[in-house]
């Protein structure tokens, strides 16, 4: 599976200096979170051996939009390790989409024709509790950790990607491609560039909604210059999320022409409502962003509490319908293991 051991290599005092502007930035510690947000362990469910599993992480831009006091609000749900994870429940697995099966070697995976998908970094901007690649062996790593060792197999993909002429777009996946610093970034869009039969560039990432400080000048200079068309897919499930600090940072990526896509995970407690959908969709279009995909949960072991029923989620799904123009209307899909495509739960 993708990594082994950190990078021999690897400097120990950047590593240091990294995981202390980490510190700074994020919150790694469920107990300091509940502090800040005035809550109990009690209240909130909080399960330490869940931290074991899938550790926990999550960005203070992001923890600025959770309203303190409220153990149910919709961003603390998503990230907050509960006993609920700990149970198991029949069908729901580490690896429920096969993704094992997918890979071609080590970070490189084909699903679907024409395309192929990078896993570039272990390293997530948050640690999102339903994440269907939270049992992927590279879960509880550091994003620095294995940096090193994954930078030597993405060099070894490409000249594969190279080999296959099919191939017109590389979707950039982790981990979260942002996660890479720029110089990593640009380099690996330099090799990408050397790929004459790539035409387009897929990104996958919750870093403008979650940290948007991560939208730099200098980033955004790296994608202006790149000859491939950019398509960013931003992974945003409640409107809350949107906060003055995202706007920004979105609205830097739409005017370098980036097409700018949404998709949210249907999930329980979070947005299964109607209300909350439509405010998301009316927030999405206000900042460009179009409302592509409304993901069913993937049954990946340890998120069964967040499941909404198919039934629930269609009948949700016709009443979004009735009230929303189709352009702001996303698709209902599901992801199975196999298929070569999502396939549509509602039309
Ligand atoms: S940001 Fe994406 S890849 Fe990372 S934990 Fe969340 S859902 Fe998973």
């Amino acid at each position: 599976m993708i990594p082994r051991k950190p990078s021999r290599n690897q400097s120990r005092s950047q590593s240091r200096s990294q995981s202390e502007k980490q510190t700074k930035a994020y919150f790694t510690d469920p107990m300091a979170l509940l502090e800040r947000l005035n809550l109990t362990p009690k209240e909130m469910f909080f399960s330490p051996e869940a931290v074991e599993e899938f550790r926990f992480k999550v960005p203070k831009a992001y923890v600025n939009k959770i309203q303190p006091g409220k153990p149910n609000d919709p961003l603390l749900l998503q990230v907050f390790p509960v006993q609920q994870e700990l149970e198991s429940v029949p069908g729901y697995i580490k690896d429920p989409l096969a993704e094992a099966d997918s890979l071609y070697q080590p970070g490189l995976l084909q699903k679907y024709d024409g395309r192929a998908l990078l896993l570039v970094t272990p390293g997530c901007a948050i640690n999102c509790r339903y994440c269907f690649r939270r049992h992927f062996s590279y879960a509880n790593k550091s994003p620095y950790d294995d940096k090193g060792h994954l930078w030597e197999q993405l060099k070894k993909n490409i000249q594969l990607i190279k080999q296959d002429s099919t191939l017109t777009e590389i979707i950039l996946s982790g981990g979260d491609p942002l996660s890479l610093s720029d110089a990593r970034f640009a380099e690996l869009i330099t090799l990408l560039e050397s790929v004459p039969h790539l035409k387009r560039l897929r990104i996958h990432s919750r870093f403008p909604i979650v940290e948007p400080e991560r939208i730099s000048d200098e980033l955004l200079d790296i994608l202006l210059n790149s000859r491939f068309q950019i398509i960013m897919v931003l992974h945003i499930n409640h409107a809350q999320e949107i906060g003055p600090d995202s706007k920004a940072g979105i609205e830097k990526l739409r005017k370098k022409q980036i097409i700018l896509l949404n998709q949210s995970v249907l999930l329980k407690g979070v947005n299964d409502n109607v209300g909350i959908l439509t405010q998301l969709s009316e927030k999405l279009i206000e900042n460009h962003i179009i409302p592509y995909y409304l993901h069913m949960l993937d049954h990946v072991q340890g998120s069964a509490h967040f499941e909404v029923s198919d039934s629930d989620a269609i009948q949700i799904h016709q009443q979004l319908r009735a009230v929303l123009p189709g352009y702001m209307l996303p698709r209902l899909v599901r992801e199975v293991a196999g298929e070569k495509s999502k396939l549509p739960v509602s039309d």
